[in-house]
């Protein structure tokens, strides 16, 4: 399971940012996770529950906003989405052609903490 590490590292951040602003409680964060992280959400918010237990973020809800997995066509530029289920037949709607670049989709990031 990929997602207890990340419910950590998740949690070491928010803490870290959440001192350096003087709050004594952490009840909201809010992150944005691209589609090829492969986390299940329901997974991540009780992995959170049990490294939040005792904290400061204890009780806190954590939101994840998923970012789709984009690819610029390495043909004619084209930016298409990705199925990341069906990446074989993965091709560009414009040309057909199956060489991109990886656009989006890799995110991993806190983008909101809301403390008391
Ligand atoms: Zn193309």
């Amino acid at each position: 399971m990929h997602e207890l590490p990340f419910a950590k590292s998740i949690f070491h951040a928010v803490v870290t940012k959440a001192e350096a602003n003087g709050a004594t409680k952490v009840t909201r964060v809010v992150i944005e996770v691209g589609v090829l992280r492969d986390f299940v959400p329901e997974i991540v918010q009780k992995y959170w529950k049990y490294v939040t237990k005792g904290s400061m973020a204890e009780d806190s809800s954590i939101e994840m906003n998923e970012i789709p997995a984009t690819v610029t066509c390495g043909d004619c530029q084209t930016v298409y989405e990705i199925n990341v289920h069906d990446l074989v037949h993965t091709h560009c709607p414009q040309c057909g052609c199956q060489t991109g670049k990886m656009l989006t989709g890799r995110e991993l990031r806190i983008v909101g903490i809301e403390i008391e």
